[in-house]
């Protein structure tokens, strides 16, 4: 079994271990990140896209509500290439009581959230298609931003500083000897290899997982998986981050997003973080709430619904999931539970997630003897190729600079075959590793006319390859291809009626009936053998499972 020997052994590639693993990086400590997806495979490449202002949390949560501001000003200052600074409102609806604004304004005061009424007219103003029913309106410094081109420059970041990061690793088990937890058994899900990591320290940063991995050293860590949906609508119908203005509920942001709006989300408990699907009732929910903020919500087109589980952290008895606080918590398992060599950080929001990665490493750094300052909150992050905020508009002027309209191959996203060979290069293992890179197949048609074309891209790079001395397979290309509708068209059985379920009927039609795609070698663990296109596990292939 290879060994890998390192300082710091950091569990999940979400923000919040892609955020660590840098600041141990930039402070001189050599880590290793494992994460048995892709990076941003968990809740960070599933959640509503908001950075938070704190207005959410202002009356109900205030000591997350203060997090998010503080950390909202630094994360503007970092990574303000992942960032789209649409501002926020918080609007009192007829089913709202506008007498919630003045403890709304309130909360904020105390909260340190910066907050503002302005006029009702001044709200329609700017934003023509919000309720005009509403009776007051609150700005708050609400953004929108790219969790995965974050997470990704925070690796690359990370990088850069030495550090090492291995996606499609999965942890199997962590080794023990004695009262201390000394690393950990991964398994390189590409080819099946095991792999010993040796560490002075764990970190287990493993989200709505974090309980599962700690489980493995012994100790218990309740982590509730709190399950929300979302819905993406084709047509981007507010450019400011809309909120009712009332304690937080299912269904009351809408967050401008790229060219979209999505509507989220829901709050349900699952048992498993792997497992749970989208119910009908939570996007019937999602469309009735839109339309209370947007009232011609409906007549758009619902694109795609999908969810992310939360990584809620239950250290006291509360009725509702929604009564977890959504702070965070830092866990030394040697103080905790007598177990050395092992600290969880838990809970949180993707806001914070540079905060939490702070007081992750601070304490770590310190059991190391390492005296080097946190430098996070003021080195911006990297930029690389395609590093900035995709807009469309953006993308748009580049191809008519570069006359590069013949080489489009997502056509909805306006992303070309640079792009998409660029992403290949850099190290994509399926065409939903491209998908996060690129936000190919993110569009109106969900991958219909852009699936067989990256797929052909990916079959020439590889050939080309191939001719080099590497391998390729056209049973490999077919599962590809199956594998990434399979992801899309998971996202679309829970939104398919009108002019969806028409788009959907013709992807079909192109896919099954012309195609073919049915009679392809399926996806599966024999077709995939070595390559480690997708992974040996259905589970971290799937988006969420009973769909
Ligand atoms: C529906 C919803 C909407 C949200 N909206 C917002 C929002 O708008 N703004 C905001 O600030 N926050 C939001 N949040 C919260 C935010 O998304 C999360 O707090 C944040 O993304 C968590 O990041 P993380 O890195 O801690 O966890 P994750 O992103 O889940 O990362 C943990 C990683 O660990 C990996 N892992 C698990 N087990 C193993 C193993 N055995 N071996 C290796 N790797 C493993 C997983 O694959 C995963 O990638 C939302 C959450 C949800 C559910």
């Amino acid at each position: 079994m290879q060994t890998i020997v390192t300082e710091v052994l950091v569990i999940g590639g979400g923000a919040t271990g892609a955020g660590c693993l840098r600041d141990l990086a930039m402070r001189g400590i050599r880590a290793v990140l494992v994460e048995k997806g892709d990076m941003t495979h968990g809740t960070t490449g599933r959640y509503h896209g908001l950075v938070h202002s704190g207005g959410r949390y202002a009356v109900k949560d205030p000591q997350s509500a203060h997090e998010c501001a503080v950390e909202n000003k630094i994360l503007r200052t970092i990574m303000p290439h992942c960032i789209e600074d649409t501002s926020g409102f918080f609007v009192a609806t007829p089913w709202d009581d506008p007498s919630y604004g003045d403890t709304f304004l309130e909360g904020c005061r105390k909260t340190g959230v910066a907050c503002e009424e302005i006029s009702v007219a001044e709200a329609l103003r700017r934003e023509p298609a919000l309720n005009p029913r509403i009776s007051r309106a609150f700005e708050v410094n609400d953004a929108s931003a790219d969790s995965f081109l974050a997470t990704d420059l925070n690796v690359l970041s990370a990088k850069h500083y030495g550090a090492q990061a291995l996606p499609y690793h999965a942890v199997v088990d962590l080794i023990r000897e004695g009262d201390r937890v000394v690393g950990a058994v991964v398994e390189d899900l590409s080819t099946g290899e095991h792999k010993r990591i040796e560490a002075a320290y764990v970190l287990n940063a493993a989200g709505a997982w974090a309980g599962k991995i700690a489980g493995m050293a012994g100790v218990k860590v309740t982590v509730v998986p709190g399950k929300g949906v979302m819905v993406a609508m084709n047509h981007r119908m507010v450019n400011t981050v809309i909120n009712r203005c009332k304690m937080p509920a299912d269904g009351d942001i809408i967050v401008p997003a790229h060219t979209v709006a999505v509507i989220g989300t829901t709050d349900r408990h699952v048992p498993d973080p792997d497992v749970y699907g989208i119910d009908p009732d939570e996007v019937a929910l999602m469309m009735e709430e839109g339309a209370k903020l947007v009232p011609n919500f409906t007549s758009y087109r619902a694109l795609r619904a999908w969810a992310g589980v939360r990584p809620l952290y239950k250290d006291q008895d509360v009725a509702d999931d929604r009564d977890i606080s959504r702070t965070y918590k830092l866990l030394d398992h040697s103080q905790r539970d007598g177990v050395e060599g092992l600290m969880s950080i838990v809970g949180g929001k993707w806001t914070t997630y540079r905060m939490m990665a702070e007081e992750a490493v601070d304490a770590i750094a310190k059991k190391l003897g390492n005296t080097q300052p946190c430098r996070t909150a003021g080195e911006i992050l990297p930029h690389n190729q395609a590093g900035h905020f995709h807009r469309k508009g953006e993308r748009l002027a580049q191809i008519e600079r570069d006359d590069t309209y013949g080489d489009l191959i997502c056509e909805c996203e306006l992303v070309t075959r640079g792009d998409v060979l660029a992403s290949i290069q850099a190290g994509a293992r399926n065409i939903d590793d491209i998908r996060r890179d690129t936000r190919l197949g993110m569009g109106p048609c969900q991958g219909g006319f852009c699936t067989f074309r990256a797929v052909a891209l990916w079959e020439e790079q590889k050939a080309a390859q191939q001719a080099e001395g590497g391998s390729s397979s056209v049973s490999l290309s077919g599962a590809l291809l199956r594998h990434f509708l399979q992801e899309r068209w998971k996202g679309l059985t829970a939104v398919m009626w009108a002019d969806q379920l028409r788009q959907a009927r013709l992807d079909e039609i192109m896919y099954l009936d012309t195609l073919g795609v049915d009679l392809l070698p399926p996806g599966g663990e024999n077709s995939q053998a070595g390559e480690g296109v997708v992974t040996k596990h259905a589970a971290i292939a799937t988006e969420y499972d009973n769909a």
